[in-house]
C-alpha cells in the first residue's frame, strides 16, 4: 500500500481518538478494552452484567417515567410479565415515556422513516450514543474494521443537505478515512466513479446496505471489472441479507460478508462472526423472541435497550421476527445466538432514466412525519405508483402533498402516484415485513 495511504490511516486514527476524547468524553482505548474484556468472557460472566444492568434500568423507569410507573407497580418486576412496548404506545405515550430525572435538553431527537413502515419519534441521550458507537467499533472489528481504516460506505445520503451541511458531511469523510458512495441513488456513472477511485483509496472494508451492496457488486461483475483492491471483510447493515446477494458480494470482492443487526431506536442488535453465526449484543441489549419457545417457534423480536436512560424502551417490539439457537458457536465467543432473523426487506425502484433509487430513500420521507401510523409504497409500472397510508387524526393534506412530491422528485414529475387510505397494511405470505415493493423488473432478480 502506497505511504500516503498509511499517513491517512495514522492521521484519521488519531482525528478519532481526538473526536471521542474530546468531542464525545469518552476515553475510547480504556472503554474499548473494557468492552472487548466483558465480551470476550464467559457467558456467566456476560449475562451477570447484563442482569445488573437490567434491574437498574427497571428500577429507573419505574421512578422517573410516569408511562413505566403506571405500568409496572413495582420497581423490580418479572420482566417476561410486561406488556410490549408497542410503536403506536410510543407515538400516543411518548412525554410519558420519558424520564422525568432529564431537562428537555439532555432529549436528542432521533427518527425513524420506518423501513417496518411505521415512522416514528422518539428520544436518546448522550449515554446511549456514546455506548452504541463503542459496541459498533467493537462488533465491526469482527469483520476487519478498525478506527481510521480506509472504507467505502453505500449508505443513504441524507434527504436535503443543506449547502454547509455538504461540507461537513464532507470533513467528516476525509477525517474518518471513508469514501460515501450514495446508497438512495446509484447510477452506472456513480458506481463506475467509485470502482476507479477504490483502486486509489484501497478500502480495507465496505459498509453498506445490502440491497446497494447487491447493485454494486452485480455492476462490476457485469462489467467483466475484477477490483484491484483487497477487502478484510463487508458490514452488510440495516435490511435482509438475501443469500443471493451475499453470494454475488462474496465471488465478486473474494471476501466474506458480515450481517450486523441492529434499529435507530435501539443501537446495534446482534453481529454475524467467521463461522456465520449471529451473536447477540447482550452488553447494550436484553433480547427475547415473543414465542411459546424461542429455541423451536420463530416469533416477534422483543429489545429492552439498557442504556437509553432518557426514555427506556423496555421490550420494544422492533418489528423483526427471529428464533434463538441454544448453541455454543465454534467461533470460540460466548454471546448467545440469534439462529434467524426475518428482518425488514426494502425494495430497489427503477426510474425511466436507469436510476436505481433504494427504497430506503422513500421511508426516509417519513421521518418525523406524525400523521401517518403506516405505509407502504408499490412501483407498479415506470409511470405509476401506489402510496397505502393508515393515518391518524392529525393528518392533513399538506402531507399528502409532500409525500407525492417527494416520490415524484426522484422517480419523475410525471410519474402518477395514488394515494390509497386503509385500515392496515397486512404482512406478505411469508410473514415479511415488505414496506416498499417495486413491480419494474427489468431483468433484475432482486
Ligand atoms: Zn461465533
Amino acid at each position: 500500500m502506497p505511504i500516503r495511504y498509511s499517513a491517512k490511516t495514522l492521521f484519521s486514527k488519531a482525528a478519532w481518538h481526538a473526536y471521542n476524547t474530546y468531542r464525545k468524553g469518552v476515553h475510547y482505548h480504556s472503554q474499548l478494552s473494557q468492552i472487548t474484556e466483558l465480551l470476550n468472557s464467559s457467558r456467566e460472566s456476560i449475562e451477570a452484567f447484563q442482569r445488573v444492568r437490567l434491574a437498574k434500568l427497571l428500577r429507573h423507569a419505574y421512578h422517573t417515567t410516569p408511562y413505566y410507573r403506571e405500568l409496572l407497580k413495582t420497581e423490580s418486576p418479572d420482566i417476561s410479565q410486561i406488556p410490549p412496548l408497542e410503536k403506536r404506545n410510543i407515538r400516543d405515550d411518548l412525554e410519558h415515556l420519558c424520564s422525568e430525572s432529564f431537562t428537555r435538553e439532555h432529549r436528542i431527537k432521533n427518527a425513524t422513516g420506518g423501513s417496518t413502515g411505521a415512522p416514528l419519534t422518539f428520544y436518546q441521550d448522550r449515554g446511549y450514543w456514546n455506548q452504541r458507537n463503542l459496541s459498533v467499533y467493537y462488533f465491526d472489528r469482527w469483520a476487519g474494521w478498525d478506527l481510521g481504516d480506509p472504507q467505502l460506505v453505500i449508505w443513504g445520503a441524507q434527504a436535503d443537505l443543506k449547502a454547509d451541511e455538504h461540507w461537513k458531511h464532507r470533513l467528516n469523510n476525509f477525517w474518518r478515512n471513508q469514501y460515501w458512495l450514495d446508497g438512495f441513488h446509484l447510477t452506472e456513472e456513480t458506481m463506475q466513479e467509485a470502482y476507479d477511485r477504490m483502486d486509489k483509496y484501497h478500502p480495507q472494508t465496505i459498509l453498506s446496505y445490502p440491497s446497494s451492496l447487491y447493485q454494486f457488486a452485480k455492476f462490476i461483475y457485469e462489467k467483466g471489472l475484477t477490483p484491484k483492491w483487497r477487502l478484510k471483510g463487508i458490514i452488510s447493515s440495516a435490511e435482509m441479507l438475501h443469500p443471493h446477494y451475499r453470494d454475488l458480494a462474496e465471488a465478486v470482492f473474494d471476501t466474506k460478508v458480515y450481517n450486523r443487526y441492529g434499529g435507530r431506536e435501539v443501537g446495534l442488535i446482534a453481529m454475524e462472526c467467521t463461522e456465520g453465526r449471529m451473536h447477540i449484543n447482550c452488553r447494550d441489549t436484553y433480547l427475547e423472541i415473543d414465542s411459546p419457545n424461542p429455541y423451536t417457534q420463530p416469533g416477534e423480536i422483543l429489545i429492552t435497550q439498557l442504556n437509553n436512560y432518557v426514555m427506556p424502551f423496555i421490550r420494544y417490539r422492533i418489528g423483526d421476527i427471529g428464533i434463538l439457537s441454544d448453541e455454543v458457536c465454534p467461533c470460540g465467543n460466548a454471546l448467545p445466538i440469534l439462529e434467524d432473523l426475518l428482518g425488514r426487506t426494502t425494495a430497489t425502484f427503477r426510474t425511466r432514466t436507469g436510476m436505481l433509487v433504494h427504497g430506503g430513500y422513500f421511508t426516509q420521507q417519513f421521518y418525523d412525519i406524525g400523521d401517518v401510523n403506516q405505509f407502504q409504497i408499490i412501483q407498479e409500472t415506470l409511470k405509476h405508483c401506489v402510496l397505502k397510508l393508515v393515518v391518524n387524526e392529525r393528518w392533513t393534506d399538506t402531507t399528502r402533498r409532500y409525500l407525492v412530491q417527494s416520490i415524484q422528485n426522484v422517480l419523475g414529475g410525471d410519474v402518477v402516484v395514488t394515494v390509497e387510505f386503509v385500515d392496515e397494511i397486512p404482512l406478505s405470505a411469508s410473514g415479511k415485513r415488505q414496506f416498499t415493493i417495486s413491480k419494474v423488473t427489468t431483468g433484475s432478480d432482486d
